[in-house]
């Protein structure tokens, strides 16, 4: 009952007329998740709540109640009940395309929600004016807007309130999830503020399945609308637009113009699918056919001179987006894509720091991309098989129904320091050794155990590019090796170090001292003595 005056005057009879009026009017179901509410089954289950919350000036009266499950009512993500409802409807979506395919929810999944995104718009579009109707939904008036030209790039568009059933969503251009601002949005919409910015579109007269108007900017305004019942929204729409080149600008605008703010992972991912529209552009300027990979990452250097440091950036994205995103990748899951590292033991910075930095050759390459890639022996390949077989005997031996994701990351230190009896030595270990500082010590010697492989067979290498070549088998039992003996050390699950060694965020230079000695540089014991790498990938 709360805060509320007028529920608690009701007597027992009144509450539960009151009860059933809210029932009724709303057809039986939860005001906030949609789910029926049985008045027996769910007896002493329900809440009344206040719709809009007295503290923003909502009335205790009738009219602004609303019956929920009290579950529901617990767990809502607003005050508002009707902005609590958008936003768990944004959570069925959610886990529906988690559900679905692993994946995050992006505008496109809020737009079907919706029953948006179902036609293609055909525009006739003259020089000066822009015309269309919208007859999938019986509405044969016709539209025309004027059409205008952008003075440097030359590029034609025009502006229009488009039916989110002509809209589609461009997870090329954009393939960024919908983040946790979403319900800050939802609340200003519901507030009655307006949109500031108009979400940006493309279309091409050449799109097969008829010119879809693809939504690749301002998402997030967009599907924050529609979440509240909005069916039209105002955008401006690049008219037979060369993707690309819109491509390369919003991937600009998040990563060296630092305009948007991408996550790593998702700059890495948009170079790496500009890396493979530089090769499709390679071959048309060359007159290749659309298969052909008897070109170097060189070749395609010299050939995009005037943009060669971003073509080098392109093909590291390339590189390291295919072991980010490989489907055999199980450290994948212990990794937080967003970096914010709080539910996750690995963020994806940590890996690029280590991992990625350590392993994937940093400089271009001259031979073929398809070099000896028949033979499995292709030298990008075999540098993202391996690197990616190594990630999996990590997660194996270190992570797997070690870590327990209930746990997560949050503080582990901290909660072990208070004596939280819930953090298993399992947990703690796995948690401990993929801190950042700790993982780019003893990772880096994986490099260290590869020369000595080498060496002893004689084979001739070039350490920089070490995960280029065939590592021959024995190796992988050397690594094993190695993070078994690793994982014995008791220093991993030593909770009195929880305060000292394990207290502040230590540098590089710390743990490898420790791994090299023993002690710490204040000189505290910290292992029995200094790594025995050799003896480590014997036993
Ligand atoms: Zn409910």
């Amino acid at each position: 009952l709360g805060a509320s005056l007028y529920l608690r005057g009701l007597t027992a009879d009144q509450f539960q007329d009151l009860t059933n009026k809210l029932w009724s009017s709303q057809h039986g179901n939860c005001f906030i998740c949609g789910q029926p509410m049985d008045l027996t089954v769910h007896a002493g289950h329900l809440d009344i709540d206040h719709v809009e919350p007295l503290a923003v000036g909502g009335k205790d009266d009738p009219l602004n109640f609303a019956l929920t499950h009290d579950s529901c009512n617990r767990s809502k993500q607003a005050a508002d009940l009707r902005v609590a409802r958008v936003l768990a409807r944004f959570s069925r979506i959610r886990a529906a395309a988690s559900l679905d395919d692993g994946r995050s929810a992006n505008l496109g999944d809020v737009l079907k929600d919706s029953g948006g995104s179902k036609y293609p718009l055909v525009v006739q579009d003259a020089v000066e004016e822009a015309r269309f109707a919208f007859s999938q939904l019986s509405d044969e008036s016709v539209r025309t807007v004027p059409i205008y030209k952008d003075t440097l790039s030359e590029m034609r568009y025009l502006f229009a309130e488009l039916p989110i059933e002509y809209l589609h969503h461009d997870d090329r251009i954009n393939p960024r999830p919908i983040g946790s601002n979403l319900g800050g949005l939802v609340e200003e919409f519901h507030r009655k503020l307006p949109q500031l910015h108009v979400a940006l579109a493309w279309y091409s007269k050449s799109d097969e399945s008829g010119p879809k108007i693809k939504v690749f900017d301002g998402q997030h305004k967009a599907a924050a609308q529609v979440l509240l019942g909005v069916r039209r929204l105002p955008v401006r729409v690049f008219i037979d637009a060369d993707p690309d080149a819109l491509l390369t600008a919003n991937t600009h605008a998040g990563t060296t113009l630092r305009q948007v703010a991408f996550d790593k992972s998702i700059q890495r991912h948009l170079g790496n699918t500009l890396f493979w529209d530089r090769v499709q552009r390679f071959r048309k300027d060359r007159g290749l056919a659309e298969d052909d990979l008897s070109f170097s990452e060189r070749d395609l250097m010299r050939h995009f001179k005037g943009e060669f440091r971003a073509m080098k950036r392109y093909i590291l994205d390339a590189a390291r987006d295919s072991i980010t995103n490989d489907p055999e990748n199980r450290l994948r899951p212990f990794i937080d894509l967003g970096g914010r590292k709080t539910e996750r033991p690995l963020s994806y910075s940590t890996v690029e720091r280590t991992f990625y930095s350590f392993f994937i050759y940093q400089d271009v390459l001259d031979t073929a991309l398809d070099f000896e890639y028949e033979s499995g022996l292709n030298p990008r390949d075999l540098e993202r098989g391996q690197i990616v077989r190594l990630m999996n005997l990590i997660a194996d031996k270190l992570l797997i129904s070690e870590f327990d994701p209930s746990s997560g990351a949050y503080r582990v230190e901290n909660r072990v320091q208070s004596g939280d009896d819930d953090i298993t030595d399992a947990h703690l270990r796995a948690y401990r050794l993929m801190r950042e500082e700790i993982l780019y010590a003893w990772l880096g010697y994986i490099k260290q155990i590869v020369s000595w492989s080498f060496a002893a067979i004689g084979k001739p290498f070039k350490a920089e590019r070490m995960f280029q070549y065939q590592f021959p088998e024995p190796l992988w039992s050397n690594f094993e090796n190695y993070l078994v003996s690793l994982k014995k050390m008791p220093v991993w699950v030593n909770r009195d170090l929880a305060t000292t060694v394990f207290g502040g965020k230590q540098n590089y230079a710390f743990w490898q001292q420790v791994f090299e000695s023993g002690k710490t540089p204040q000189g505290q014991q910290v292992l029995a003595g200094p790594l025995d790498l050799m003896k480590m990938v014997q036993e």
